[in-house]
């Protein structure tokens, strides 16, 4: 008999201040799109587990948050939370950074990783736009003095040395049969994922005119033969969002249902009809508990 015990399984924390590619590494690395990615920062609001397996081993990826260490409206506080929390949940970590960029937060957010006392990957994404390639050895170099990893320059855009930056995760993965069948990606619902995709083109459209006051909520998903239909509530929070939601006429909704029609076809390999409405709930977004009455907040 062969070696079957060398299968490796376990969860990996992908971790790192916003917009330096988290959620578009783990869609890359799972090569299917699961997770929201945006120009704008924050756009992630719940860690979404992607699942890759290969004939040895399987990685269940948690795509924290973005960490944020001034907003003080209840949403952060729940995002800090969860994102801390994460981290302590998981066999590996993995810190993603742009390029040779290295801010306070960048800092902070290591410092927590460090903390857990994981195993500690350091991923320096973007390699595609770095300029001067020749500072990157430097650079590890220097900041391995302060944070003990395993370095690995990645593109996540482009896919460049993903096998590698995959290589240093393995390695910290406990020996385990795989928790997941091997043809799944995600463990939330089809719903979530299309309540997130809607989510993201509204963000998309509007991106600042719109921080954090979004939330989507599928009200029918009914799977006829060969076609899904969709009912989905968009809440705002002022009366003005709503119409800046809208648009002219409508125009803005339709292009964002449009778009979010395309994505979820795309996942579900079905017809899918879409029908959003916009409705105004204000000062959900400082009170946890409308939040919980939402669906948006997993007790804890
Ligand atoms: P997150 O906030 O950490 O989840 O970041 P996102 O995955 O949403 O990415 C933020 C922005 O950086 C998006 O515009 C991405 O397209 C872009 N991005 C992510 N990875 C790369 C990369 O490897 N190269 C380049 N050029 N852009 C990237
Ligand atoms: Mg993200």
């Amino acid at each position: 008999m062969t070696e079957a015990s060398s299968f490796r399984c376990g969860y990996v924390a992908l971790v790192g201040r916003p917009n330096v590619g988290k959620s578009t590494l783990m869609n890359r690395l799972i090569e299917q799109k699961i997770s929201i990615t945006s120009r704008k920062p924050q756009t992630t609001r719940h860690s979404i587990n992607g699942i890759k397996t290969t004939s040895s081993w399987q990685m269940i990826f948690v795509d924290t948050p973005g960490q944020h260490s001034v907003e003080p409206r209840a949403i952060n506080r729940y995002m800090n939370r969860v994102a801390r929390s994460r981290m302590h949940d998981v066999d590996v970590i993995v810190l993603v950074l742009d390029r040779l960029k290295w801010s306070p937060e960048d800092q902070l957010v290591a410092e927590r990783a460090q903390a857990s006392g994981k195993p500690l990957v350091v991923a320096l994404n973007k390699l595609d736009r770095l300029q001067n390639v020749e500072l990157l050895l430097p650079h590890i170099a220097e900041l391995s003095q302060v944070i003990k990893a395993d370095y690995v320059p990645i593109s996540a855009l482009r896919g460049t040395n993903l096998d590698q930056l995959e290589a240093a995760i393995v390695k910290y993965l406990p020996e385990a049969p795989a928790q997941y069948p091997e043809d799944q990606v995600t463990d939330r619902s089809t719903r979530f994922v299309v309540a997130e995709m809607i989510r993201e083109k509204i963000i998309r459209q509007l991106g600042e005119e719109l921080p954090y006051a979004t939330t989507v909520e599928i009200e029918q998903f009914i799977e006829e033969e060969r076609l899904i239909q969709i009912d989905a509530l968009i809440y705002v929070e002022r009366e003005g969002q709503k119409r800046i939601l809208i648009g002219e006429g409508g125009s803005r909704l339709k292009q964002i249902g449009i778009e979010a029609r395309k994505d979820i076809e795309r996942l579900t390999g079905q017809r899918v009809m879409l029908k959003l409405w916009v409705k105004v709930r204000s000062g959900w977004s400082d009170d946890e508990r409308a939040l919980l009455g939402l669906g948006y907040i997993d007790s804890i």
